[in-house]
């Protein structure tokens, strides 16, 4: 199954796409983890897409495109993928279109309020990359995974979460139409704990106990 989940920043795609993956056994492919990787290890991608990431814009479609084409060609794609964060303009969805058949596109619904106190708390594990809600550790600044140090991540800034938030509205939600039209969108209200969000993600999906 060839699948996206669309939603704003901090609407869950990553925690959702990352619990779908081990029960699919198909990978989570995320541009914005991908994007990170190449920052961290300064290759000319990272050095590109650094300013953009830092200020809440979007990298250059042709960039994320590429790699994304990349990314599809590789083995662990042949039974299926789960997209998160890609596509995210029109133009990538289009560009998508040319390379692969999309079954399905789930659609998180999280109102802005809810989105601007989930990314305000939101820390990261810069070793495993686990993600957090400040309200679940207890006080803690470790990764409950592996025990590293956790941070928060620099465009979860306010100032850049609002940029995001408008940059999404503009660019991302096209996407809605895009994919409605096509009739492949099913969308979720991704409000509540993540299990009862799951359990709503799989129902979606026909998936559901
Ligand atoms: P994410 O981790 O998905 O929230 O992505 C973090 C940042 O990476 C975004 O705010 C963008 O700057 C960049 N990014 C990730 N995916 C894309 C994409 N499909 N197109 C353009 N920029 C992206």
């Amino acid at each position: 199954m060839n699948m996206i989940f669309l939603g704003p920043p901090g609407a869950g795609k990553g925690t959702h796409a990352q619990m779908l993956m081990d029960t699919l056994g198909i990978p989570q492919i995320s541009t914005g983890d991908m994007l990170r990787k190449a920052i961290k290890a300064g290759t000319p991608v990272g050095l590109e897409a650094k300013t953009f990431i830092d200020a809440g814009a979007l990298v250059p479609d042709d960039v994320v495109i590429r790699l994304v084409r990349e990314r599809l060609l590789q083995q662990d794609c042949g039974k299926g993928y789960i997209l998160d964060g890609f596509p995210r303009t029109v133009a990538q969805a289009m560009a998508l279109g040319e390379i692969a058949a999309i079954d399905v596109v789930l659609n998180l619904d999280v109102p802005d309020a809810e989105i601007i106190s989930r990314l305000s708390g939101r820390r990261v594990c810069g070793s495993c990359g686990g993600t957090y809600h400040v309200s679940w550790l207890n006080g803690s600044d470790k990764c409950p995974a592996c025990g590293e140090q956790l941070i928060m991540r620099q465009d979860d800034s306010p100032e850049t979460v609002a940029n995001r938030l408008a940059v999404y509205k503009e660019q991302t939600a096209p996407l809605i139409k895009f994919y409605s039209d096509l009739g492949l969108l099913r969308t979720v209200m991704g409000e509540g704990t993540p299990d009862e969000i799951q359990a709503k993600v799989l129902s979606a999906l026909h998936m559901g106990a």
